[in-house]
């Protein structure tokens, strides 16, 4: 189902580790591997002027491609708004993949860095960049030797001036995913959200016009290019178009990452990908966006995985991370945990989410559940929170309301207060 990269001989090994399958070794592709196949090519375009900005927008524009770290912004609007903008301008590479679930920028950088770099490259000389900054996140250290020997490869081939690419390390914090904190972060900063406007494409890095862009955006920009758009737009299913990739992991027998057309349900993932459920297992749910995505149960497993649809069910797809649930795990522990993971990562900087996920994490380990209180508190999260942390922070929760209220009934785990006072 893979459209990658070949491994080849002059490869070297990188010992990582693969999520839930044993650390494996992976071999990466290096420079002249990837220049065998084109590689570089369309960098080379645009520097010598065979290839337009404008011809960049076009493909960008009819590939549909939009922001794959979650947010789903179209990517040409991006380029354009920061073009838009005065210089000096600068760009950064978001490789902070924190969303619980999601493993896929990893997948594709341990495998073809190059075709990442090529595409951030190509972003940076789209915009007029003075720099190109890539935050990777702490918790890969396997990936930052292989992009250091990456860029080093660059740098000693001439594809790049030494000390144009930075590559920085984050540090641990769920938060610096989100693009401004990302940007507070690398300027030294305690990694805490911006409020907008202004917007970092107007203000960002360092006060300057910043594009940022999620890793696998970028890993696609080469191959839409070399392959055309329409090759990528010929798939999906249930009306979809397009590809996407999914991190599929919990209780199925192959857990990993799958580029499958979009618009494909859970069933046709878990059946067609992932090998189908464990042994002794029987779906009972599944949440389509890592944590901040919702959760739903197994009725739903026909619905076409994408934005518009889960948005009806009151979930999101985000970075497409789908975790699959079973009769033999607990959700009110999977809610329980997912909370006190939000109480944890949450950067403390407005009340609504700094005292809101704590308090929905003690209402949620009380012994039953008072549904208006829980209820209460999420529209106050969801309305006055400062960034999407604290807004999605109550969708475990809200989700399970809502489409497990007969379950968490019959087992005595929520109630409704009879009056409906007392404040959470
Ligand atoms: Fe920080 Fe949470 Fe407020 Fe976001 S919502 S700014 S994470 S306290």
């Amino acid at each position: 189902h893979h459209h990658l990269g070949h491994a080849t001989r002059d490869a070297v090994c990188a010992v990582v580790d693969t999520g839930q399958h044993q650390p494996e070794a992976v071999m990466w592709q290096r420079l002249d591997a990837y220049r065998q196949e084109q590689g570089y090519t369309l960098l080379n375009g645009c520097r010598d002027g065979e290839v337009l900005v404008d011809d960049l927008l076009t493909l960008l524009e009819h590939s549909g491609l939009r922001g794959l770290g979650g947010a789903g912004f179209p990517t040409f609007r991006k380029w354009r708004s920061v073009r838009a903008e005065p210089g000096p301008r600068l760009c950064v590479v978001n490789a902070d993949e924190g969303e619980p679930g999601t493993f896929k920028d990893r997948y594709y950088l341990e495998r073809s860095p190059h075709r990442m770099l090529e595409g951030a490259l190509v972003a940076a000389w789209a915009i007029e960049a003075e720099k190109l900054y890539i935050y990777l996140r702490d918790e890969y250290p396997g990936l930052h030797r292989v992009l250091h020997v990456a860029i080093a490869e660059l740098e000693n081939a001439g594809l790049v001036e030494p000390g144009f690419i930075v590559l920085r390390r984050g540090a641990g914090a769920y938060i610096c995913g989100e693009e401004s904190a990302l940007i507070e972060s690398l300027e030294g900063k305690p990694g805490k959200p911006r409020h907008r406007p202004p917007f970092v494409a107007q203000k960002g890095l360092f006060d300057q016009p910043t594009l940022v862009n999620n890793v696998e955006t970028l890993y696609w920009i080469p191959l839409f290019w070399r392959d055309g758009a329409d090759s990528y737009a010929s798939h999906g299913r249930h009306g979809r178009s397009g590809l996407r990739s999914f991190s599929l992991s919990g209780r199925v027998r192959l857990p990993g990452v799958y580029l499958a057309p979009a618009g494909i349900t859970l069933m046709e993932l878990v059946e067609e990908y992932g090998g189908g459920m464990l042994e002794g297992h029987t779906l009972a749910g599944y949440l389509p966006g890592g944590a901040s995505g919702g959760i739903l149960p197994a009725s739903k497993a026909d619905l076409p995985l994408d934005f518009d649809t889960l948005q009806a069910e009151g979930c999101f797809i985000g970075s497409a991370a789908v975790i699959v649930l079973s009769d033999q795990d607990d959700l009110r522990a999977v809610a329980t945990n997912l909370l006190a993971f939000f109480a944890d990562e949450s950067c403390g900087q407005c009340t609504p989410c700094r005292v809101g996920t704590e308090k929905m994490l003690s209402l949620l380990e009380r012994d039953t559940w008072i549904v208006e209180d829980l209820e209460r508190l999420s529209r106050i999260m969801q309305d006055a929170s400062i960034c999407g942390l604290g807004q999605a922070a109550p969708n475990p929760v809200l989700s399970l309301l809502r489409h497990f209220r007969a379950d968490l009934a019959r087992h005595n785990i929520i109630v409704t207060s009879a009056s409906g006072e007392g404040q959470p």
